[in-house]
């Protein structure tokens, strides 16, 4: 009889062990609910902040950094150099001049379009295959995921798909995105941490993304300068996220 409790015991620290080892083994668990933080614009004061966060919550991310902007002084090629050396961090490519902002005239020259991003890959010391986003278009390029950016009329994409599938023959995985932290020109972000993360919730419920169960979300560098309290918020959207059970992933295996 004194045996049986043991033995029972011994079963259930087996079964809690099995269950353990699973899912730290298992992709397709933590698969299910997977976030991909990426950050656009960088090096840009924000940038730091966001490293620094990145290492002490030691998830991965992506940082799609425009070559225009490391070009802009010694501190931002330290960015750059910093964000190269963590191996958690994928360093994107998100064009040389970022279009200058003016979309419709950037994208009317496929050639020039190839060339300034074949340009940042030179400032930010890429070669192919370079992970990248296109400057203001959500658009997908991948192996197994191919995408427009619907928020443009049909005509105007229609157009521009010559330009996104010449990059992308050029040596580039375009990665669009699910959903954007979204912020005011000053660089504010608009919903508070715990509205992004009720927003999120919703969103895995319907799990409508581009691929299912893994959600790209969209940050910009200048958000999380210190006058936004960057450092503090960051850091409770990636502890809330990691609380409520989500997986941070690396863009490097988005199609796995
Ligand atoms: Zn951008």
């Amino acid at each position: 009889m004194r045996d049986a409790p043991n033995t029972w015991n011994l079963l259930r620290l087996l079964a809690l062990m099995l269950t353990l080892l699973a899912a730290g083994l298992a992709p397709s668990a933590a698969a299910e609910r997977t976030i991909y933080l990426t950050f656009d614009d960088g090096p840009l004061p924000g940038t730091a902040n966001v490293l620094d966060v990145l290492e002490s919550e030691d998830v991965p991310a992506t940082m799609f950094l425009v070559g225009l902007h490391v070009e802009a002084g010694a501190e931002r090629r330290a960015l750059l150099k910093r964000a190269k050396s963590m191996p958690l961090v994928t360093v994107g490519n998100h064009s040389y001049s970022h279009a200058r902002n003016r979309y419709k005239d950037y994208y009317s020259d496929t050639e020039a379009v190839v060339a300034d991003m074949q340009r940042a890959n030179g400032v930010l010391g890429l070669t192919p295959w370079v992970n990248a986003r296109m400057p203001g278009r959500d658009v997908f390029r991948l192996r197994k995921t191919f995408k427009e950016d619907i928020s443009v009329n049909a005509a105007q994409y229609e157009r521009e798909a010559v330009d996104f599938d010449f990059v992308s023959a050029s040596g580039f995985l375009l990665y669009g995105w699910d959903f954007e932290w979204v912020h005011k020109d000053s660089g504010e972000p608009v919903q508070s941490v715990e509205r992004l993360v009720s927003e999120i919730d919703h969103l895995f419920r319907f799990n409508r993304f581009t691929r299912r169960g893994k959600m790209i979300l969209l940050m910009h560098d200048q958000m999380f300068q210190d006058r936004f309290d960057g450092k503090a918020n960051l850091t409770a959207l990636i502890r809330a996220l990691k609380s409520s059970g989500y997986a941070f992933g690396d863009i490097r295996t988005y199609e796995q």
